[in-house]
């Protein structure tokens, strides 16, 4: 039985040990129940699984994943939160702590060790200071990930589900929705943490396509274009293009715009997945020729 993931037994946990937060890890342990089951409800894991918590704490979730889990990996960057899992862990025989900075940890390497190269399901209640480049990481790394089932900043939630036209929609909308279907599952308040975040926070669902949604010669350059697109907002896409290091002239540009029945003034944020992929494909032929 979980015997954390309430305000008491936190608070028991931490005096024990007498643990100070650090903020430079952003640190914010859940001590809610209700939130508990629905990350892990919604995360579908079953005893098949192998399961990558990403920062585990003081391992309240890591409870809950490890009850319901085949395998629980948990990487956590503090060392001073070690001794404290081995103690909150010790009822459990399938949960290995490994004390490392998780943006360091090769994935890959870590699935065929640990799962003999099979998908594993990632679930995490992310420290929200690399929240962008932990996504990053598991999308567009070689890691077989099925899932990746998260609490994040609402705001950071809001921008992946965003589509072309609204003020969030930009590089982390089109990178995410490029490799998988993102899904809110929740919204959490403030008070289901300690000590409180100063935002509001959501469980996001990631499941990852085994195909992306679009066709595209070239993924790496069509997020090449998306970056350049997204740097200059507000700017014109011609601008944000030519200003963008990817060596394309202004006559290039307008051609490939011109090609897809696209205005000279049109902006960066108002396209679409599929017409990045297009662009992409466009510019790249008629720049090699
Ligand atoms: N899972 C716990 C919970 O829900 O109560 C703690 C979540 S807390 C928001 C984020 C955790 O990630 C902290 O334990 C923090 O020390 C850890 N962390 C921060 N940066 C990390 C990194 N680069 N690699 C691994 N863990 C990290």
């Amino acid at each position: 039985m979980a015997t954390l993931g309430n305000p008491q037994n936190t608070i028991e946990v931490l005096q024990k040990y007498q643990f100070r937060f650090q903020k430079k890890f952003g640190q914010n342990f859940l001590i809610d129940t209700h939130v508990l089951d629905k990350i892990v409800e919604s995360a579908g894991i079953t005893k098949d699984d192998c399961v990558l918590e990403i920062g585990p704490g003081i391992g309240t979730m890591t409870q809950y994943l490890a009850e319901s889990a085949r395998k629980v990996i948990a990487v956590e960057i503090d060392s001073n939160l070690i001794p404290i899992l081995e103690d909150t862990l010790s009822a459990y025989d399938n949960v290995q702590v490994l004390n490392e900075d998780i943006l360091k940890v090769d994935i890959e390497a870590l699935a065929k060790e640990q799962n003999e190269g099979r998908p594993m399901k990632v679930v995490a209640n992310l420290p929200y200071y690399i929240t962008t480049p932990i996504i990053m990481g598991l999308l567009e790394g070689e890691a077989k990930v099925d899932s990746i089932t998260i609490m994040v900043q609402k705001e950071v939630a809001d921008r992946m589900q965003m589509t072309p036209g609204s003020k969030e929609y930009g590089a982390l909308s089109l990178a995410v929705q490029y490799y998988a279907k993102p899904e809110i599952v929740a919204n959490v308040p403030p008070n289901c943490f300690m000590p409180r975040p100063n935002v509001g926070s959501a469980v996001i669902r990631l499941s990852l396509y085994e195909k992306p949604p679009v066709e595209v010669q070239d993924s790496k350059y069509m997020f090449q274009l998306i970056r350049a697109s997204f740097n200059q907002r507000r700017k014109t896409l011609v601008n944000g293009l030519q200003n963008g290091g990817l060596g394309l002239t202004k006559d290039e540009i307008l051609a490939a715009l011109s090609e897809m029945g696209l205005s000279e003034m049109v902006r960066g944020e108002t396209l679409s997945l599929e017409q990045f992929a297009l662009l992409s494909d466009i510019l790249q032929k008629n720049h090699n020729i």
